[in-house]
């Protein structure tokens, strides 16, 4: 039988249990940190909708899946809730041999600059943190507790969107704010999607065949949230998110770089509260405020339906992606790739072709018949000519590998 075969698979690997806890939703995988980087997890899986009246889990394994819908009404209950599902399929945690558990921390501070064994002392600085990310670590803590609780004799590990940053030059982490009180309130560039920006551009020696100290490369991970790095030799140097991963490109439905005065005048023309403008910068802008819709392939269905407003929002959203591109080539001098990532960056042929059309001056030349390719859509390949000077690359990102192999890392240390 299928399954038995599927069980069997389960005693011959390690895993990590990959961890994402949202405020409303947990998204786990259960994968090999050796495993091929497009290898499906061996499990994947969704917690949704916890606290509202119509809670959904959703588990997938490679041969079979398995769906509950009822009220879930705390993220503990939610993740017990998921592990006795993958128990009736066969691979339930205690059937596995688990070597550690990796959580995804959007917010790490000026305090975390790699990953971490989770303990006492790294939750107490994960809640000091929590005025710089209230929407995100609250919900990370109280999962790190939940599965401590749940899986208390494997290593838990915290992985940080902000790590991979903590190398920015004081130039470019600094606002221009009085120093004292940016101090105080401990304001100052973070960046985020630190482990996709590093995990893809590690995939760059490999496929240059140069070494990592040689190349400057310009990363775009372009997901429902986006943003832009210019990494030289290997080590980030500016990019594109700030304080908060509001800023920079235009994203699903958030704005992106605005004129921060557009929040004095809508507070007193249209008296909004601060916590109405958080919410409309950054749930119903970007793609949706603009066009209704913040899925790029909806935002594609309408351009093609001749929507004026969704060709704008695309328009724009091309705008702020060149701009950032021309600002990280002067910021690095030297060029040799720019990465495309992410659920637009990896699939959306049409944009990579017109986010970067018309630089030949610029040594950019992007191949159109190699950027199309449609026999080789799922793994990294060079789009740009041959003599671009600029190579330019579509690079599939995957984050929760790159938390795997950390946690691996880790637990072996232990
Ligand atoms: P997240 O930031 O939630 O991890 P993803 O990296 O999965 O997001 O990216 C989601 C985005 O990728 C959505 O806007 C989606 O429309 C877009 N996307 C996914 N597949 C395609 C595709 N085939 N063509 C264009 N856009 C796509």
């Amino acid at each position: 039988m299928e399954m038995d075969h599927h069980v069997e698979q389960a005693k011959g690997s390690e895993f990590v249990l990959v961890l994402n806890s949202g405020s409303s939703s947990i998204k786990f995988q259960v994968l090999d940190p050796k495993q091929g980087a497009l290898e499906a997890p061996f499990i994947s899986g969704i917690v949704e909708k916890i606290g509202e009246p119509r809670g959904h889990i959703k588990i997938a394994t490679t041969t079979t899946k398995m769906e509950d819908t009822r009220p879930i009404l705390s993220h503990s209950v939610g993740l017990e809730r998921a592990f006795g599902m993958m128990t009736l399929l066969g691979v339930g945690p205690q059937d596995l041999n688990l070597i550690a558990v990796g959580h995804r921390v959007v917010q790490g501070g000026a305090e975390f600059t790699e990953p971490v064994i989770v303990d006492n002392d790294v939750l107490t600085k994960l809640r000091e943190l929590i005025p710089l990310a209230p929407l995100h670590n609250p919900a990370h803590i109280d999962g790190m507790e939940n599965a401590q609780a749940l899986l208390p004799n494997v290593p838990h590990v915290a992985v940080f969107d902000t790590s991979f940053f903590s190398t920015l030059p004081e130039v470019a982490y600094t606002y221009a704010l009085p120093p004292k009180l940016a101090e105080e309130h401990n304001i100052r560039r973070y960046g985020f999607h630190g482990t996709s920006h590093e995990y893809v551009s590690q995939q760059l020696p490999g496929l240059m065949g140069r070494d990592a100290e040689d190349i400057n490369c310009i990363t775009l991970h372009l997901g429902n949230g986006a943003s832009a790095s210019a990494i030289k030799g290997g080590v980030a140097v500016d990019t594109s998110m700030g304080l908060t991963p509001l800023p920079g490109l235009v994203m699903g439905t958030r704005t992106g770089d605005i004129d921060p005065s557009i929040i004095f005048h809508l507070a007193r023309s249209a008296n909004m509260t601060v916590d109405e403008l958080d919410n409309l910068f950054n749930r119903q802008s970007g793609l949706r405020g603009m066009a209704g819709v913040n899925d790029f392939r909806e935002l594609t269905e309408l351009m093609e339906d001749g929507d004026e407003a969704a060709t704008l929002a695309y328009k724009v959203y091309i705008n702020q992606i060149r701009k950032y591109v021309g600002a990280y080539m002067v910021a690095l001098g030297r060029v040799d790739a720019i990465v495309f990532t992410a659920g637009v960056g990896e699939n959306a042929v049409q944009l990579r072709e017109d986010a970067l059309a018309d630089l030949e001056n610029f040594g950019i030349k992007i191949d159109p018949a190699r950027n199309a390719n449609e026999d080789d859509v799922e793994g990294a390949r060079m789009i740009s000519t041959e003599d671009s000077a600029v190579k330019v690359y579509m690079i599939p990102t995957n984050e929760e590998l790159a938390i795997a192999r950390y946690s691996l890392e880790l637990a072996e240390k232990e």
